[in-house]
């Protein structure tokens, strides 16, 4: 169920939807923008339309930002990825550079830029594990890294001699989360509609309502991956039906849960998010009668 474009790093907008109201808020009386599901400056292809409010978008933006600028600049800059402004391209990335004990800052262009993965692995959803509720999301200590491409070593010693380069990668976990939540609760509003999806307490979550972000998003152990490798992002949809079982068909309901795996052609984590149920399912999916 994949829909990245032939190329990993292709930008062929696909349209998903179009909403007609926030998706957050669910105001349909503002001015509405669309909505990347999976950010623009990760190249994420796949757009609905009329589906956030400019209040929602700033906080939206707000952690989406902090993520591509930071967690993910080297892969950004290193594979030239899009940016809102065409700032990626005369941007450069700082490393520190010791030499005898001295450290220097030096700039290094983007074409030269290291790309290097760093994501950190969480606990699973608090939801689907039970524990005891904590704020904020929880890591297990252990992170994912991968280093694509290095710092160009001839290049920087032949232009500044021997020494030691380090690189910097920061990240907010709870920002990570979030844009985590919001790329697969978009998937969920193209998938289903807007209003057949019954909100738990996501959405609150990724509007930074309530700090428990955690609940609904984690890494599920698992022994095989799901996601290709021939595509830069990829996603997976999971639903646990209930029902009694000798209930009308109509009221199926289902718990929605997406694997989301990003930059997956480098065998990146899959993170799992339970984004709420999803209701008047006969309706949408053939069911086993
Ligand atoms: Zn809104």
């Amino acid at each position: 169920m994949n829909r990245e474009s032939s190329s990993p790093f292709g930008t062929t907008r696909t349209v998903l939807g179009t909403v007609g109201k926030c998706i957050y808020c669910k105001r349909s009386d503002v001015l509405l923008s669309e909505e990347h599901i999976i950010p623009f400056g990760l190249n994420g292809n796949q757009v609905l339309l009329e589906a956030s409010c400019s209040e929602c978008s700033k906080i939206t933006s707000a952690f989406e930002g902090d993520v591509l600028g930071r967690a993910f600049i080297l892969p950004r800059l290193g594979f030239n990825m899009r940016s809102r402004h065409g700032k990626n391209k005369d941007k450069k990335i700082t490393v520190s550079l010791e030499q005898n004990s001295n450290i220097s800052y030096i700039e290094i262009p983007a074409e030269d830029c290291p790309i290097l993965f760093m994501m950190p692995i969480f606990m699973p959803p608090e939801i689907l594990d039970n524990r005891p509720p904590q704020p904020g999301i929880q890591g297990t200590g252990s992170f994912y890294s991968n280093e694509i491409r290095g710092v160009p070593k001839e290049k920087l010693r032949e232009k500044f001699g021997p020494g030691k380069i380090a690189v910097n990668i920061s990240y907010n976990p709870n920002n990570f989360a979030r844009m985590l939540a919001k790329i697969a609760y978009g998937f969920a509003v193209a998938h289903f509609g807007i209003d057949d999806i019954v909100d738990l307490g996501l959405v609150s979550s990724i509007l930074g309502k309530t700090d428990n972000i955690g609940k609904w998003v984690g890494v599920v152990d698992s022994d095989e991956k799901f996601a290709p490798k021939t595509v830069l992002h990829s996603w997976q949809l999971g639903i646990q039906f209930s029902y009694e079982i000798d209930a009308p068909k109509e009221t199926v309901t289902g718990r929605l849960s997406y694997k989301i795996s990003l930059f997956s052609m480098f065998d990146t984590p899959e993170y799992t998010i339970v984004v709420g149920d999803v209701k008047n399912l006969a309706s949408k999916i053939s069911l086993p009668v």
